[in-house]
C-alpha cells in the first residue's frame, strides 16, 4: 500500500488525493509521493541539465563565480521548501516547480527570449514560461509511453506562470486559468515569489562581485541599507565579502519571514479549506504592503543600475544578434538544421517552431559556437 505522504499538510496545500492526474495515467509509487516523482523526472532530464550553461544576468565564461540558470534554479527551490514548510504546504511540489520554472529559457537569459521573440513574431511568438511547459510535454524523450516527463497537473499549472490568452486557449485545461482569472495552488504561488526573492538578492550578489555595482551606491536602497547598517553596526570594520554576504542573508531573511507572515494571514482571513478554494480566491501567497513596496524599490534600482548597465547592454545586444542570425539562416535554409528539426512539408509555421525549439534549447557556448560555424569563413 502506498504510505500517506499528505498526512503533515494544511487542507489547503496540494495532495495526491486532490490531485488533477498526469495527462497518462501511471501507477502510484510505493515509495515516493506523486510530486516527488515529478521532482526527480525534472532533475534527469535533459534539459535540466543544460541550465548549467545557460545565463541568468552574467554569461557563463565572464566568470566562475556568477548564478547561472541552474544554480538560480536551486536557490530557488532552497527558499520555496523553506516557505513551504512553514506554511504546511506541499514542499515536493514546490521544488518540483522551482527546479522547472527555467527549463524553457533561451540561452543569452531575457536578451535571448526577446530576441526570439521578435523573431517568431509571424509564427505565433515565443514565450519562456509556455516553452518550459513545451520542454516537459513533449520536448523531452526519455521514456517508452509518451513524450515529454508526463507530469502532475499542478506541476504543469505551477511552471505555466504566465501565459497570453490565444495561447490559454490553445492549451486546454491548464490554460484555462487564464481565461477565467484564476489563481493557481498555493505552491506555484510560492516559488514564483521565491523566484523573485532570490533572482533579487543574488543579482545585488553578482553585481558587486563584478564590480558593475558598488556598496555605495547600494545604499540607495532602503532594504540594502538597513541591513548593511546593521551590519556595520555589529560587526565594526567588517568589509568586502563578508559584509555583502552577511547583509544579502538578512534581506533575504526579512523577505522570506515578512512572506510566511503576511500570507499565513491572507490564508487565515480568505478561510480556504481545498486547493479548489485557494484557485477561486484572490492571489494569497504575497509580501506586505511595506515591503513590497520595498522590494519594487530594489527591482527598480537593479534594472536601471545593472540591469541595463552599458556592459550588460553590450552582451545583450550581442546576444541579440546572435539569436537574430541564427534564426534567419535556419529559416530561409531548413536543411541546414540538424535532421530531427527539419520538416519535410512546407508548414512554415511549423518549422517556425522547431527552429525556436532548437535556439532555445542551446546553451550560451553552443549558440555562440553554432554561430562561429555558420557564419565565421574561416572555421569549418
Ligand atoms: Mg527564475
Amino acid at each position: 500500500m502506498t504510505p500517506d505522504f499528505d498526512a503533515h499538510l494544511a487542507p489547503y496545500a496540494a495532495r495526491a488525493a486532490t490531485s488533477r492526474g498526469r495527462s497518462f495515467s501511471e501507477a502510484a509509487s510505493a515509495t515516493r509521493s506523486e510530486y516527488q516523482r515529478d521532482r526527480d523526472r525534472i532533475i534527469h532530464s535533459t534539459a535540466f541539465r543544460r541550465l548549467e550553461y545557460k545565463t541568468q544576468v552574467f554569461v557563463n565564461h565572464e566568470g566562475d563565480l556568477f548564478r547561472t540558470r541552474l544554480t538560480h534554479s536551486i536557490e530557488v527551490a532552497q527558499i520555496a521548501r523553506s516557505l513551504a514548510r512553514n506554511l504546511m504546504l506541499n514542499e515536493d511540489l514546490v521544488e518540483a516547480i522551482s527546479l522547472a520554472h527555467d527549463l524553457g529559457h533561451t540561452p543569452f537569459g531575457h536578451a535571448g527570449q526577446d530576441a526570439l521573440n521578435a523573431c517568431m513574431k509571424d509564427y505565433g511568438g515565443f514565450e519562456h514560461n509556455l516553452q518550459s511547459l513545451r520542454v516537459v510535454d513533449t520536448l523531452e524523450q526519455r521514456y517508452g509511453a509518451f513524450d515529454g516527463l508526463n507530469l502532475t497537473f499542478e506541476t504543469r499549472e505551477g511552471i505555466l506562470k504566465h501565459c497570453s490568452l490565444p495561447n490559454a486557449q490553445r492549451l486546454g485545461e491548464v490554460g484555462r486559468r487564464f481565461i477565467e482569472k484564476k489563481q493557481p495552488g498555493l505552491e506555484a504561488q510560492l516559488a514564483n515569489l521565491a523566484d523573485e526573492i532570490a533572482y533579487n538578492n543574488h543579482d545585488i550578489d553578482d553585481g558587486l562581485r563584478s564590480g558593475l555595482l558598488t556598496v555605495q551606491q547600494m545604499s540607495e536602497v532602503s532594504l540594502f541599507a538597513r541591513y548593511h547598517a546593521e551590519v556595520e553596526k555589529l560587526f565594526p570594520g567588517i568589509s568586502g565579502r563578508r559584509a555583502i554576504n552577511e547583509t544579502v542573508r538578512r534581506m533575504i531573511n526579512a523577505l522570506v519571514e515578512d512572506l510566511i507572515h503576511s500570507s499565513r494571514a491572507n490564508i487565515r482571513n480568505a478561510g480556504v479549506t481545498s486547493i479548489d478554494d485557494v484557485r477561486n480566491a484572490p492571489p494569497l501567497i504575497a509580501f506586505s504592503d511595506t515591503m513590497k513596496a520595498e522590494a519594487q524599490e530594489l527591482k527598480r534600482f537593479l534594472r536601471k543600475n545593472l540591469y541595463q548597465h552599458y556592459q550588460v547592454n553590450r552582451m545583450t545586444s550581442k546576444a541579440r544578434r546572435i539569436v537574430t542570425d541564427l534564426f534567419g539562416i535556419f529559416i530561409a535554409g531548413p536543411q541546414l538544421l540538424p535532421h530531427d528539426y527539419q520538416l519535410l512539408d512546407e508548414d512554415t509555421n511549423e518549422q517556425a517552431r522547431k527552429v525556436a525549439d532548437y535556439i532555445a534549447g542551446m546553451t550560451d557556448r553552443y549558440a555562440m559556437r553554432e554561430y562561429r560555424r555558420l557564419f565565421a569563413v574561416d572555421e569549418i
